[in-house]
């Protein structure tokens, strides 16, 4: 293992935190990995000005030389690959075969999208609308200084789900990853010190309360972009209604439903859901995490499933054969337990799995629970390896369940009728819908919710237009 960088990056430098420590644990051995010392009162705000600083001559740069830069970016995150994915698998907990190729390949792939959407900005001028002698222009500008929230679940992907289209449009920004998985971002920082002017990023470091609230009110901030809990959403959405009025963009939680209509393929419902519910250890937003099953082939899905789960091998990271690792922390791991037990307690049927392993690490086993809709399990957000199924007499049933949900982010619809497949999709109030397949991304397509999962987009062009503001030039 290289060694750890654990110090804050502020205007291109890498200095030493000066507020609290916190640990950023190995959660497959549940040792200590690092201490990282957080930003202070002082080197948030130093931070801020070394943004609000580069900003002043950032917006000036081209759509061409950002370009350039986002698209070098990705070449250097391409060229250390190994190193920012050791980082992130043991951090994270992640299967370090599926970062390299898979997570660290959408990141890089991110910042080459953001380095071609940046010149094809949709800015518009036309004649005069009030009269033919006076010409309108519409101009697309960044922002400011954004204050970019990041979860741990993906520590790297959503770090760069925010900073690609924001920088790409023009803005500057300061990240502060989640005290549970800062190395790998501060990894990433070095990599981005090769390539962007100084303060352009800015990578700080701690806890929401100490660090983050003070960076989202810091006064030169003009955005907020997170993506973490909806209570984290609410402090958030407070915070921006202070005495500056700030935008806001909230990408958080989920509970996915699955609606598997009776003439679904189910072998496919299942090779799906192996990695769609269980990649990261379900610890995703996404995760396809409560089947509704047309009461037809409830019992043939349940039994279908338990054999996957009970295939299912899950370990240390480095293993080369495990598809998911631990859960993020002890507290994380009681959770998930915790919500498992009282289903238990309540006469839920736990078909599979349903108890934690014995041993070092914050493992779950895989776990398949059969209950009722009304269920806390079925209801709440479990973020772990925990999937539930309840069965339904009428697809309008499921749509009514899925929709009554606090949650509006991911969902899917399983049908050999794409017709049939395809109105009830169009009747989910979720932000995306997947038909015949689950937990699918593409960089050109926008990935946000509705209801309490929040509002704004990432990806796609339209996530870059949300960095913008767009603004009226009349000429008389
Ligand atoms: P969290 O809300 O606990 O933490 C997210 C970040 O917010 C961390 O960096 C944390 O330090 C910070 N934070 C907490 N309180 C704050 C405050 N008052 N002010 C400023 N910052 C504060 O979330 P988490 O536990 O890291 O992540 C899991 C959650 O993220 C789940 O609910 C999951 O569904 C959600 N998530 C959503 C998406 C999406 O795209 N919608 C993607 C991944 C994760």
């Amino acid at each position: 293992m290289s060694s750890l960088e654990t110090r804050l990056f502020i205007d291109g430098e890498f200095v030493a935190g000066e507020g609290a420590e916190e640990t950023a644990f190995d959660p497959a051995r549940g040792t200590e990995l690092a201490r990282v010392a957080s930003a202070s009162a002082g080197q948030i705000d130093t931070a801020v000005q070394s943004a609000y600083r580069a900003f002043q001559r950032w917006r000036r740069t081209t759509p061409k030389e950002r370009s350039r830069m986002l698209w070098a970016v990705a070449d250097k995150i391409e060229e250390n690959a190994a190193r920012l994915a050791e980082v992130e698998s043991l951090n994270a907990g992640k299967p370090r075969r599926f970062v390299e190729a898979g997570e660290l390949a959408n990141v890089a792939d991110v910042f080459r999208f953001y380095a071609t959407a940046v010149r094809n900005m949709p800015g518009v001028a036309a004649d005069g609308y009030r009269a033919h002698t006076m010409t309108s222009m519409l101009r697309r500008d960044p922002l400011g200084v954004i204050a970019s929230i990041a979860p741990w679940n993906y520590p790297l992907l959503m770090a760069a789900w925010k900073l690609a289209p924001a920088i790409g449009a023009g803005n500057t920004v300061v990240i502060k990853p989640s005290e549970n998985t800062p190395l790998s971002l501060l990894r990433l920082a070095a990599i981005l010190n090769e390539v962007l002017p100084a303060g352009v990023v800015n990578v700080i470091c701690g806890n929401g309360p100490d660090v983050g609230q003070p960076l989202i009110t810091h006064p030169l901030v003009r955005m907020i972009s997170l993506t973490g809990d909806v209570r984290t959403g609410r402090a958030i959405l407070k915070a921006a209604a202070g005495e500056q009025i700030k935008r806001t963009h909230l990408e958080l939680g989920g509970k996915a439903p699955v609606i598997v209509m009776k003439d679904a393929d189910l072998d496919s419902v299942v090779d799906t859901m192996r990695e769609a519910s269980f990649y990261n250890a379900g610890q995703d937003c996404t995760a396809a995490c409560r089947v509704f099953a047309d009461k037809a082939i409830a019992d043939e899905l349940t039994d279908k499933l338990s054999v996957m789960i009970g295939s299912l091998v899950y370990g240390a990271p480095e293993r080369e054969d495990v598809e998911f690792g631990p859960l993020i922390s002890a507290a994380q791991q009681e959770r998930v337990a915790g919500f498992v037990e009282r289903a238990r307690a309540s006469g839920a049927d736990i078909v599979a799995g349903g108890n934690k392993p014995d041993g070092a690490g914050f493992f779950h086993e895989p776990t398949l629970v059969r209950a009722p809709i009304g269920a806390e399990i079925v209801q709440k957000e479990v973020f772990g390896p925990v999937v539930t199924l309840t069965e339904f007499d009428e697809p309008d049933t499921a749509l009514s369940w899925a929709n009554a949900s606090e949650y509006g982010l991911a969902s899917s619809v399983w049908s050999r009728d794409t017709s049939a497949a395809l109105r009830l999709a169009n009747d989910l109030e979720y932000g995306v819908t997947w038909v015949n397949t689950h937990g699918v991304f593409a960089t050109e397509m926008p990935h946000g919710g509705m209801k309490n999962s929040g509002y704004g987009s990432d990806l796609s062009m339209q996530s870059l237009l949300e960095y913008t503001q767009a603004r009226h030039i009349m000429v008389a």
